[in-house]
């Protein structure tokens, strides 16, 4: 069993909330990692599954990516260990959010994560009476629905493209593993751009032309089918993950963590690659892929578009304007361009990986902050 201390160290956290309610079985927690640059805003989880080590680590990740993209919010994520396909899930949900009623919404505020749904924020915001307990709601009710609009992936492309013009690439072959939210939305927005995507893959299986996939038919394919519409096209079947080892200049991973490892990353033939999905390469297939001269852009730096939507979504509670969905694109593509930016470059003067770069430059301003607050360890 996890000792919540050894899960404090210099930056947090600052606060373990666990609670539990003996009528609905409910037993969740919330952890505020780090909160000098702001209140902690983090997604909510729900599995059977979820431990106060878990969040912990998923709230470290969110300190790191706020102040990756320069936003002033603080690290946090809160999780409920219960089943989101239980018939009790609402009752469950009211009385999590009931007992976090000291904390939200002016040390933390709910999000979604895994297992809930728009409908549960519009849920957690009635239990606690007020328009500010919890992002994500639906459109209705003057929400940002950011999957939906596929934000993320969009910042994928952005990234993508403004890595790939510093190395000559643009409009070059890409190829992308998942077509879910972000892969999807990084398809269509590399075609705007005038990329060929010349392979994709899904859960039910990858294909690839090496002429260009035809991807305004793909996404109408998805919409209609979802995974499945790589059974439309029998000839152009590969291997299912031979898609991130295809010749292409690019590759980005968008579906699933640990996807490249020590001993897949020699075998990676393209020059640049994004993490669309979070922890695609292990520490090892980074430092090999730098050695190797394919410039890697970090998960916290190429997928950051969700919290800056999400940053959005924190205004839009006070606000009785639907958020304008043009400023959200914009901003997403002006803050992860100049981030991708400023970590290459970083990391090409400092001699260290993408990823030592980038968590370099968050610690930096988290410590900065921490030392303005007066929150440094003086003995
Ligand atoms: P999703 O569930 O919408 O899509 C996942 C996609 O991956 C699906 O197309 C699925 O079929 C595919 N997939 C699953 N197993 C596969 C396999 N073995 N081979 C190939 N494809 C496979 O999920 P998502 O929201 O697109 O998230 C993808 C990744 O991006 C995750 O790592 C997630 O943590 C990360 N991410 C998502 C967001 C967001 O806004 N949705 C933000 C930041 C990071």
């Amino acid at each position: 069993m996890t000792n919540v201390f050894d899960l404090m160290d210099e930056w947090g956290p600052e606060k373990i909330v666990a609670v539990s309610d003996t009528r609905t079985g409910m037993k969740g927690v919330l952890v505020i990692d780090n909160t000098s640059r702001g209140i902690g805003k983090g997604g909510t989880r729900m599995q059977p599954t979820v431990s106060v080590e878990e969040i912990a680590r998923l709230a470290r990740v969110m300190t790191w990516k706020w102040a990756g993209v320069d936003l002033f919010y603080g690290g946090a994520k809160a999780g409920i260990q219960a089943d989101p396909n239980s018939p009790y899930k609402e009752e469950i949900l009211r009385s999590f959010v009931r007992k976090l009623s000291n904390e939200v919404p002016e040390e933390y505020v709910f999000g979604l994560d895994m297992g809930l749904t728009e409908n549960d924020a519009a849920t957690i915001n009635d239990e606690l009476g007020s328009r500010g307990a919890a992002v994500g709601t639906p459109y209705e009710l003057g929400g940002v629905p950011y999957d939906q609009l596929g934000i993320t992936g969009y910042g994928v492309a952005e990234v993508v493209d403004e890595a790939a013009t510093r190395q000559n690439l643009q409009g070059t072959r890409v190829a992308i593993q998942g077509f879910g939210a972000v892969g999807h939305a990084t398809a269509a927005r590399l075609h705007e751009l005038g990329y060929q995507v010349v392979a994709i893959s899904t859960a039910a299986g990858a294909i690839a032309d090496p002429d260009g996939l035809d991807v305004p038919v793909l996404l109408e394919r998805k919409a209609q089918v979802g995974d499945r519409l790589v059974e439309d096209f029998p000839q152009l079947r590969i291997a299912s993950g031979a898609e991130l080892y295809v010749e292409a200049e690019i590759v980005v991973p968008a579906a699933l963590q640990d996807v490249i490892n020590a001993t897949d990353a020699p075998a990676i033939r393209a020059q640049l690659l994004v993490e669309g999905a979070n922890l695609p390469t292990s520490p090892q297939a980074q430092e090999i892929l730098a050695e190797r001269g394919v410039t890697v852009v970090p998960d916290f730096v190429a997928n950051a578009g969700g919290v800056v939507s999400a940053a959005f979504a924190m205004d839009a509670r006070f606000s009785p304007f639907r958020a304008e969905t043009d400023s959200i694109f914009t901003t997403v593509s002006q803050k992860l361009r100049a981030n991708t930016i400023q970590v290459l470059e970083e990391a090409r003067s400092r001699s260290v990986t993408t990823h030592q770069a980038a968590r370099g430059l968050a610690q930096e301003r988290v410590r900065k902050a921490m030392q303005l607050r007066g929150k440094v360890l003086t003995h």
